[in-house]
């Protein structure tokens, strides 16, 4: 049954009961659906306004500390940059300019890595800050390229480091006999020497030094012996072949130390300072041929020699002395 309410009524002095009609029920019901809505647009509105959710407030933090780091990285990257580009000058700028090996072109260090496309996807993703990952991404492929060009550089150099060793070695860079004391030049290269006993210019193709029959005579540089005979000019003659277009010649021996077609190395004894062939006195002729034709042996002491000594080694290689070879 529904409750009946009464109110007083002032005129009749009697308490009468309420007479609700549907209508104002009607609408007493709609005012508190009404009331009941705009309090709970409210109550959402001061909670959105003042109260994060957990879930997006985490998302946030996450969010914030992932760009922090894309920042850091960005700035590593540019680090890792630097580092990279003073590797290329160096190689450039000393390592290819020492061994006398092309630059690589910039065309290919500076070559692009093939342009937003290949970030498609990432674009996709309606990020809120795509350049600073898109970037990144580009930094690290560009990082790459040139990181593999600079290793590939380094390969190459490598082998020319190695090449060069070889050629270094090989090439003739003491002198012949233990010559410390300077004193053992008794005679230079001289294309148009005057021969005193033979009376005519007969070229001196050589540098002749003094030494007691015996003393060792070492290979200038690394090589193979390419001769070892009795000639009746040179006497006990060695021929070592150094590669790379140089010979040395080793004359009037008293005996050899190596075998025709042995390898040997700078430094190594090939036989003993003598007085045969067409010899004057024990002396050692020695020669430096490139590509056959003779030229000045005084060149190529450079591994014995400071620049002083080499001064006085060019000073007594010009004096006129009487041949010790004919
Ligand atoms: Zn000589």
């Amino acid at each position: 049954m529904a409750k009946i309410r009464y109110y007083y009524n002032t005129e009749t002095c009697k308490y009468e009961a309420i007479k609700a009609t549907k209508k104002a029920l009607f609408f007493n019901v709609l005012g508190f659906i009404i009331i009941s809505f705009v309090m709970s647009l409210g109550i959402i509105y001061v909670y959105r306004t003042n109260f994060t959710p957990l879930k997006e407030s985490r998302l946030r933090a996450e969010n914030d500390k992932l760009k922090l780091d894309w920042g850091i990285l960005k700035e590593q990257l540019g680090t890792a940059y630097q580092h990279v580009d003073e590797l290329q000058f160096k190689d450039d700028h000393i390592y290819r300019v020492i061994l006398d090996a092309e630059p690589i072109p910039s065309t290919i260090r500076e070559g692009g890595t093939g342009g937003h496309i290949r970030y498609e996807n990432l674009m996709d993703q309606n990020l809120e800050d795509p350049s600073l990952i898109l970037n990144t991404y580009e930094g690290v492929d560009d990082l790459k390229k040139k990181l593999y060009i600079q290793s590939k550089s380094y390969d190459e150099i490598s082998s020319i480091l190695t090449e060069k060793a070889k050629i270094w070695a090989s090439r003739p860079a003491i002198q012949p006999v233990n010559n410390k004391e300077l004193k053992r030049i008794a005679g230079g290269f001289n294309p148009r020497r005057f021969h005193p006993i033979l009376k005519k210019i007969h070229p001196h193709e050589g540098i002749d030094f003094t030494a007691n029959i015996g003393t060792p005579v070492y290979a200038t540089g690394d090589g193979t012996v390419t001769a070892a005979y009795r000639s009746a000019t040179y006497g006990n003659v060695i021929f070592i072949n150094h590669g790379y277009g140089y010979q040395t010649r080793y004359a009037h021996l008293h005996e050899f130390n190596i075998m025709n077609g042995e390898s040997v190395k700078r430094g190594q004894v090939i036989g003993y300072v003598g007085n045969t062939g067409r010899s004057q006195g024990p002396h050692l002729h020695y020669e430096v041929l490139y590509k056959y034709k003779a030229i000045d042996p005084i060149n190529f002491f450079q591994r014995d020699l400071d620049n002083e000594e080499y001064e006085k080694v060019i000073e007594l290689s010009k004096k006129e002395t009487i041949p010790l070879d004919y």
